[in-house]
């Protein structure tokens, strides 16, 4: 087959075969072949090649649906001299390349506007840059919100926005109080909206901050001592309250330790409304891999922080058991070396752990590393990497059946997954414009052998042809029912 486009545009009136290879959804898997007409999935079957135009040989690899990413950090400017090294053009041409077609970002709260408007304003930003499908957490600020929390919901169900970001943490810059909390709540639930939070008692790290301050430990590696384990936990814990008395669904972002995942699954065991997100860097990146080395310890300056490696077990059980229900990247990129104005080094922060940008890159790395030590290493089964990659993001954020399956009538946002190639992770090799790689020399097996994006194909023989600004934002809000609960044995 040749991956070269015919005419403007690949999709169209053209029809797709995908042939010969094992479809794996979050239900299920069976030899079949998938056949795509225009933007969507219109056959699963046997001999659907002699329907199409062309089609893709899959033998030999996995067909699973397009990977979610519900979490991302792209285009992202923090204070006045720093922003992500990722635009929505290399970042999500990144995440196509690692076998993601949607992402999930954010759009914060400008003073004086609503969500709603702030969500069109970011919108109408990044509309040229995207190659993949896209969707907005409105994201509240500490400036809490100008109108009634009701009419802001309900706008935002109106563009078709899903989910709202609030922050227990970072207080005078993004924490709001439990009041507002809860009001959003009420207005959420009402509205079918899911409320996404980012769970650290913001008191208790800026007091654990100032103290570090005052002791002059302000070096890279006392940035984990500022976030301590119970910071996570208790703003769970307080978050998961909040949700149950306004009613509302709750997704809780980038769970990094035992503690906040088994506070989850404590909420889980009675109510599939409370759901949990982890992330590549909590599940292979640990203290211990960077010790005492400031140089090393700046890389790996996220909130929650990276911690001891004791707490990865936990997060793979919960993942497993699916007391953790998706990983999502929180990719937030700042370069180490790179000193434009606009890219002040990470290196600022070998003085003052307070003053770098948090977050850590991996939007192209999920899905590999996730096949590799999840699948490959026995802790998950097809169906259930598939179902944390995809499906479950898909399902809690309000884009399901659209995507995160392989159905009929379902978008063709489809991967053909090649689980033989082996290979380093690297900056030498890997898309995102960041001038390192958490994962650098890292050995995994699998990549993409073909991505389409509604239908086009996007990725083929390891070179991405989709153009900027074909990717739209996509609806998301229409909820589905809440998550099938998941016993402790399924694997
Ligand atoms: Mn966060
Ligand atoms: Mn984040």
């Amino acid at each position: 087959m040749s991956s070269s486009r015919r005419g403007p545009s690949s999709s169209g009136d053209e029809s797709i075969a995908i042939t010969g290879g094992l479809v794996v959804t979050a239900a299920g898997s069976s030899h079949c072949d998938l056949l795509i007409s225009g933007e969507r999935i219109v056959a699963l079957g046997e001999n659907l090649q002699r329907k199409a135009s062309r089609s893709l040989d899959a033998r030999g690899c996995y067909v699973i649906p397009g990977g979610i990413d519900p979490h991302t950090h792209l285009q992202y400017r923090v204070g006045a001299n720093a922003e992500t090294a990722d635009d929505f053009r290399s970042g999500t041409r990144a995440a196509a390349f690692g076998g993601t077609t949607t992402v999930f970002d954010f759009a914060k709260r400008a003073s004086g506007s609503s969500l709603a408007d702030s969500c069109l304003a970011r919108e109408n930003e990044i509309a040229d840059s995207a190659l993949i499908d896209y969707a907005f957490h409105a994201t509240l600020t500490a400036d809490g919100l100008d109108g009634d929390p009701n009419e802001e919901v309900a706008a935002l169900r109106d563009i078709g926005v899903g989910s709202i970001k609030i922050f227990l943490a970072y207080p005078g810059r993004m924490m709001i109080d439990d009041f507002l909390a809860l009001d959003l709540m009420r207005a959420a639930a009402a509205e079918k909206i899911i409320i996404a939070v980012h769970a650290e008692n913001g008191h208790l790290v800026q007091a654990a901050t100032s103290r570090l301050l005052e002791q002059g430990k302000s070096a890279p590696r006392f940035h984990s001592d500022a976030h301590p384990e119970e910071a996570e936990e208790e703003a769970i814990e307080r978050s998961i309250s909040l949700a149950r008395v306004a009613g509302c669904r709750l997704y809780i972002v980038h769970v990094s330790s035992a503690s906040g995942a088994a506070a989850i699954q404590r909420a889980r065991s009675v109510d599939y409304n409370i759901a949990g997100e982890t992330c590549p860097q909590y599940l292979f990146r640990a203290l211990e891999d960077y010790g005492d080395s400031d140089k090393e310890a700046v890389r790996h300056i996220c909130s929650p922080p990276i911690r001891q490696r004791i707490n990865q077990d936990h997060l793979w059980t919960a993942l497993r058991t699916g007391a953790l229900s998706t990983v999502g990247t929180d990719h937030a990129p700042f370069h180490i070396g790179k000193t434009t104005p606009l890219h002040q080094s990470r290196r600022q922060g070998l003085n003052d752990f307070s003053k770098t940008p948090n977050g850590v890159p991996g939007i192209e790395e999920r899905l590999s590393l996730l096949f590799t030590y999840g699948v490959l290493a026995g802790r998950l089964s097809l169906e259930r990497f598939v179902d944390c990659t995809s499906t479950s993001a898909a399902r809690i954020l309000g884009i399901y059946p659209q995507k995160g399956t392989l159905a009929i009538g379902s978008d063709a946002d489809i991967v053909v997954w090649d689980p033989q190639p082996r290979y380093h992770l690297s900056r030498e090799t890997h898309h995102s414009a960041v001038d390192y790689n958490l994962y650098e020399g890292l050995e995994v097996t699998g990549r993409p052998r073909y991505v389409l994006s509604r239908g086009e194909l996007i990725v083929a023989d390891a070179e991405c042809t989709a153009s900027p600004g074909r990717g739209r934002r996509i609806r998301a809000g229409a909820l589905a029912a809440a998550e099938p609960p998941l016993t402790s044995g399924r694997t």
